[in-house]
């Protein structure tokens, strides 16, 4: 395997690690708090998805139309603003792929 196959795989399996922290719990998404992200469905699981997610930050509107910004979870992470649920909540853990 080439330096760039190796670095390339390294990155990407770095990416689905850190994506894979997520419990897709929907939290962070308002999902428990009575007027979700409208992008936000959930599956036949019980666990959430977002419907945009390759094109999901910036402005965005809940259920009942409120507007807001939908950011990175790293920055959350970086602002010690997560959810106590969330699954990214131990810094130790993510800190190496902020
Ligand atoms: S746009 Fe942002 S807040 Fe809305 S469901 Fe997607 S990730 Fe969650
Ligand atoms: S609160 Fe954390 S674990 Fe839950 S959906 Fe958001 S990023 Fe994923």
């Amino acid at each position: 395997m080439s330096d760039e196959l190796f670095l390339t795989e390294k990155l990407k399996k770095g990416y689905q690690d850190f994506e894979n922290l997520c419990r897709r719990c929907g939290s962070c998404c308002g999902a428990h708090d009575g007027d979700p992200c409208a992008n936000l469905v959930r599956d036949g699981e019980d666990r959430y998805l977002c419907r945009v997610y390759d094109r999901r930050f910036g402005i965005q509107k809940t259920m009942s139309g409120k507007v807001f910004t939908c950011i990175d979870i790293r920055e959350l992470i970086k602002e010690k603003q997560l959810r106590p649920e969330c699954g990214y909540h131990i810094r130790g853990r993510v800190s190496h792929y902020l």
